[in-house]
């Protein structure tokens, strides 16, 4: 602030000062022309006054009186008066005895004079020494030039007159100087003041101190720039108590919400983790810490590199005993990566649980089903005719009650983690083409047509063809059981590097809301027509299985009474 403090004063000063310098020289000068104006026009007056007279007694040729009258004259007016004739020779002064005094024709206002003119100029005089004004009349006699009348004064006095009126100016200027000068500075330092405590109040709101206010009396801009700031520094105090406010919540939801979070940079740097990252990882995390350091697991690596280009996805992570489901998503605007681990471990036991006891159950069924089966049959070939409907309606149950649980045992095989397939190369042409024969009598029945659109030279994949098989079945199966009317297609064609296989039906179509859940194991959505079917919802779970197994993906697009399309994509 200093700087600007000095800035301010040493302009004025400069201003000032050059002002003082130039209104001093002016005036001087001004004054000192318009007193020798005056001064000129006062010795030409006396002169034209004393002309008559002069003239006249000039004329006479009685130059003794005529001195003295010049004599007599010169100490009233207190100007000096010299009459010289035409040849230049002084014939009459006031000041000086005529003997002494040298011949004027020379004299450049005498020479004016005698040309008719009134010649006036300031010039040293070589008789009295001394800078002298000078104003020379013409004394005309009937027209004619007859001698010069000068009238002189001594410029000792109107220097003197200068010097005075000179320091006078200079004095009131140094005052006028002094006194702008003290009130420049109060100007500067207030200006430099105010200025200071508004660059300081910044200071203070930079390093955070919003509570900090300034206060002053001023009415100008800087009043108002401190005002300004006092507004600003209490919205952006209210603010910051907002965003505080705000962060505190986000803080505490973050760190409480039971799954571990945690946030990377670009480059794989800790940005943001909560407390249940700490917990689950086990580990004390830093933030500007790579990752690697702290989130050990590889597929982790992997899954950065795949939400790289799919932007999000989710995969189960086992670590230390533990089971995560864990999301990645890539945020586009900033290109950081938020990563959510969700502990499943528990609800994975509760479904390994569930698995276990449904499949034990089955196991524990198949047998006294089995027996009961067998019971049945021998009944049926000893029993009477009265009873024997009762005994086929209990036939059909326990085929159904068998065919089950027979499913549920498959299912239960085909989770299992170590389980191998059969892997053959197979031409999948001819493996549907060999299955649409059994569906025969079905499509007669319910007089649907099945239309195969088979690409020829399709390449053979390995496959387990027998589990393959299920997968087809399963699916002409259902295409026949939900279709009323119409036919049903089957296609199959190579795209890029994949096999898709499609079974469309026109059938009733599934319900938009449920089409995420008809793999899920005992999900039925069309449930009366299923349950007299013969339905369990077990159908769909096996075909995801396995062709989860093959790598593979499954599709459905489906509309209600339009149609259903499963389709399957298999990798070459
Ligand atoms: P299910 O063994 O009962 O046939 P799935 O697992 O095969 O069971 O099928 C699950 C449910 O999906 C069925 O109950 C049915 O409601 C529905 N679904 C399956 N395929 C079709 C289809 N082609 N058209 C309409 N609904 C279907």
């Amino acid at each position: 602030m200093r700087k600007i403090f000095f800035k301010l004063l040493n302009s004025f000063i400069f201003v000032t000062l050059f002002l003082a310098l130039f209104v001093f020289f002016l005036s001087h000068s001004l004054i000192k022309n318009t007193y020798l104006k005056e001064l000129k026009n006062h010795l030409r007056d006396v002169g034209n006054s004393l002309m008559p007279y002069i003239s006249e007694i000039y004329k006479e040729g009685d130059y003794e009186y005529l001195d003295n009258f010049v004599k007599q004259m010169g100490n009233k007016v207190n100007i000096r008066i010299t009459v010289i004739d035409t040849n230049g020779v002084p014939v009459g002064d006031s000041e000086v005895d005529i003997q002494f005094m040298e011949n004027c024709k020379d004299r450049p206002e005498v020479i004016i004079a005698l040309g008719g003119e009134i010649g006036s100029l300031i010039r040293y005089s070589e008789t009295l020494k001394e800078d002298m004004l000078y104003v020379a009349l013409p004394i005309c006699d009937k027209g004619k030039l007859i001698g010069v009348l000068r009238t002189s004064i001594s410029l000792k006095r109107v220097n003197s007159l200068l010097l005075n009126l000179r320091n006078r100016i200079f004095y009131s200027l140094i005052g006028v100087l002094f006194f702008s000068w003290i009130i420049a500075l109060l100007i500067s330092r207030g200006i430099s003041v105010s200025l200071r405590d508004i660059l300081n109040g910044f200071k203070s709101l930079s390093k955070g101190e919003f509570e900090v206010r300034l206060f002053t009396k001023r009415k100008d801009e800087i009043g108002e720039l401190a005002r300004e700031f006092n507004e600003m520094s209490r919205n952006i105090q209210k603010l910051f108590e907002e965003v505080k406010i705000e962060g505190q919540k986000f803080y505490t939801l973050f760190h409480a919400i039971p799954e571990g979070i945690i946030l990377l940079s670009r480059e794989g740097k800790v940005i943001l983790f909560n407390d249940n990252l700490k917990k689950l990882l086990k580990k004390d995390i830093k933030e500007g810490g790579f990752y690697w350091e702290y989130v050990k697991f590889p597929e982790f690596t992997l899954m950065l590199k795949r939400a790289d280009s799919k932007g999000s996805f989710s995969q189960e992570i086992e670590f230390e005993g533990r089971i995560f489901l864990c999301t990645v998503r890539k945020l586009p605007e900033t290109g950081e990566v938020i990563a959510i681990f969700h502990d499943v471990t528990h609800i994975k036991e509760l479904e390994y649980v569930k698995r276990e006891l449904t499949i034990n159950i089955s196991h524990e069924l198949k047998t006294p089903l089995t027996a009961i089966k067998g019971f049945v049959e021998t009944l049926e070939e000893e029993e009477k005719i009265k009873n024997k409907r009762y005994i086929e309606i209990i036939k059909k149950h326990v085929d159904r009650l068998i065919n089950i649980v027979e499913r549920v045992i498959y299912l239960s095989e085909l989770e299992k983690k170590d389980i191998e397939l059969d892997l053959k190369k197979v031409n999948v042409k001819e493996l549907i083409e060999n299955i649409v024969p059994l569906f025969e009598k079905s499509l007669r029945d319910k007089k649907i047509k099945l239309k195969l659109y088979l690409q020829e030279n399709l390449p053979e994949i390995k496959i387990d063809p027998f589990k393959m098989e299920q997968v087809f079945i399963n699916l002409i199966d259902n295409a026949i059981k939900y279709t009323q009317k119409g036919e049903i297609k089957i296609s199959a064609y190579r795209k890029e590097n994949n096999l898709l296989i499609e079974v469309e039906d026109t059938g009733v179509g599934i319900p938009k809301e449920h089409i995420p859940r008809i793999f899920e194991r005992f999900y039925v959505v069309h449930k009366s027509r299923d349950k007299k079917k013969g339905g369990y919802g077990l159908g769909l779970s096996i075909v995801k299985h396995i062709i989860l197994l093959h790598n593979g993906k499954i599709d459905v697009e489906s509309e209600v009474n339009k149609g259903t399309k499963f389709i399957i994509t298999l990798p070459i």
